[in-house]
């Protein structure tokens, strides 16, 4: 038997079409090739309790994990996103490519820690500090595989086109220098960008046009053709980049967007926090995945997205850790619900029908969005990846549960402890909730953090 066929029997499953008890998974080379419910446990068994799919994390800026917790200080002049961006400028600068590669296997093993299986890099740091090119054109994208090798998180690599510093071509300003392409030099880094992560095995490319200040439409209108893969682009987080487009172009961003781009279900919008009803209307309809990141956006402030109107319209949504202050599956769920609940106040106000589990309409959900926004299948099916997510049966939440009121208590009511065991593509990465390569991560982590923030 080759390392990743395995055989895996799970009393409780969560399968699409709900809990389904004793349930064999054969695996072969990481995917799921057969699924049999009511199947005995047999000897050589990989044996779990409370199976569930893991989830997509959608957007990560894996070496923003290194500056977490570093800028919540106040201040006289009020601190707001784009000062926070700042900071994030001053920290990007001080990483070399191996110090990069530590701080992302040290997000990327956390994420696998708290049940996220694959992620979505949305990654814009390529040059180096001075803005000179490093020899190899993805030598930074090679790191983002490497760390995702390293830890064994799946990868959409998503190589972020970033040309100005405005709406309209403004010229980048000097902090920007690391980020900057043309539209050959962006070709140039895709096409090593798809040698460095070929050795993943399943590892998705895509691309990333980074915003609308960052691209003009004559270079979207150039970029989007580049791939087959997904394309995502960070639109309408802030009020204000909504009134900057309106100053440039009379339209809002996601408005603008559906106006001049081919948007359909290979996009993933980034945010979109701040959007009118006919722009819900228009995600809706395009049937593009809107990329949630909670955690972030309630970190730097940007606003609430309209989700309950977005939700009953039946729009696809999943959710990401971002700038990766604090990495934690269930508690983006938690938090995409309850800012829900606060602005309705009600409770359970995204999960539609009468009896409806507010933890399995939000995972359910972000599962299947997050896999189209990534380029994969969604849960335990045949083809899918063999991604898996063990909750402790034996936690005080999970005490005197079932079915849905699994995932409601881990949602709700747990912290991280439920999360027992992660196998990503048939392959055990975490085992009594830590990663199997923890402690030598987390040293060179350490090690890294201390020089580069000279400590
Ligand atoms: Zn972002």
């Amino acid at each position: 038997m080759k390392m990743t066929d395995v055989r895996f029997w799970i009393e409780h499953a969560l399968l699409p079409q709900g809990w389904v008890r004793d349930v064999r998974l054969q695996v072969s080379a990481g995917r799921i090739v057969g699924v049999m419910p009511g199947a005995v446990p047999e000897h050589g068994d990989v044996r779990l309790k409370i199976g569930v799919p893991g989830l997509g994390n959608l957007h990560s800026h894996a070496f923003q994990r290194g500056m977490a917790g570093l800028a919540e200080i106040g201040g006289a002049s009020g601190d707001s996103f784009w000062t926070w961006r700042e900071l994030m400028y001053t920290f990007l600068h001080r990483l070399d490519p191996d110090s990069f590669q530590a701080i992302a296997e040290q997000a990327y093993m956390e994420m696998l820690e708290a049940g996220f299986t694959r992620v979505g890099e949305f990654h814009y740091l390529h040059h180096q500090p001075d803005g000179a090119r490093y020899d190899r054109p993805a030598e930074m994208s090679a790191r983002v595989a490497a760390a995702a090798h390293a830890t064994g998180i799946g990868l959409t690599l998503l190589p972020v086109f970033y040309a100005h510093a405005d709406f309209g071509g403004a010229p980048p300003n000097p902090a920007q220098r690391r980020l900057i392409h043309d539209v050959d030099g962006f070709a140039r880094l895709l096409d090593d960008a798809s040698r460095a992560v070929a050795s993943l095995g399943d590892a998705v490319l895509g691309i990333a046009p980074h915003s609308l200040r960052a691209v003009t439409p004559e270079e979207l209108n150039v970029l989007v053709p580049l791939t087959a893969g997904p394309v995502h682009i960070h639109i309408a987080e802030q009020t204000r980049e909504v009134d900057a487009c309106l100053a440039w172009s009379s339209q809002r961003p996601v408005q603008w967007l559906y106006d001049h781009a081919p948007v359909d279900a290979r996009w993933c919008l980034v945010h979109a926090t701040h959007v009118d009803p006919a722009e819900v209307a228009a995600m809706v309809a395009s049937q593009a995945v809107v990329g949630l990141c909670p955690i972030t956006e309630a970190n730097l402030g940007d606003g609430i997205f309209p989700m309950q109107a977005f939700a009953q319209a039946g729009g696809r949504f999943g959710v990401g850790s971002d700038s990766n202050v604090l990495i934690d599956a269930a508690e983006e769920l938690r938090l995409l619900e309850y800012g829900q609940r606060l602005v309705a106040r009600g409770r359970n106000v995204l999960a539609r029908g009468d009896g409806v589990s507010s933890g399995r309409w939000l995972y359910q959900g972000a599962l299947d969005g997050a896999a189209q926004a990534l380029g994969g299948e969604a849960g335990l099916v045949v083809g899918a990846s063999a991604d898996l997510v063990e909750l402790d049966a034996g936690h005080a939440a999970m005490t005197a549960r079932s079915g849905d009121a699994w995932l409601d208590s881990w949602l709700f009511a747990a912290r991280r402890g439920a999360v027992k065991a992660v196998w990503r593509a048939g392959r055990q990465v975490v085992s009594e909730g830590r990663h199997r390569h923890r402690e030598a991560i987390a040293a060179r982590y350490a090690a890294v953090l201390h020089k580069v923030l000279g400590a």
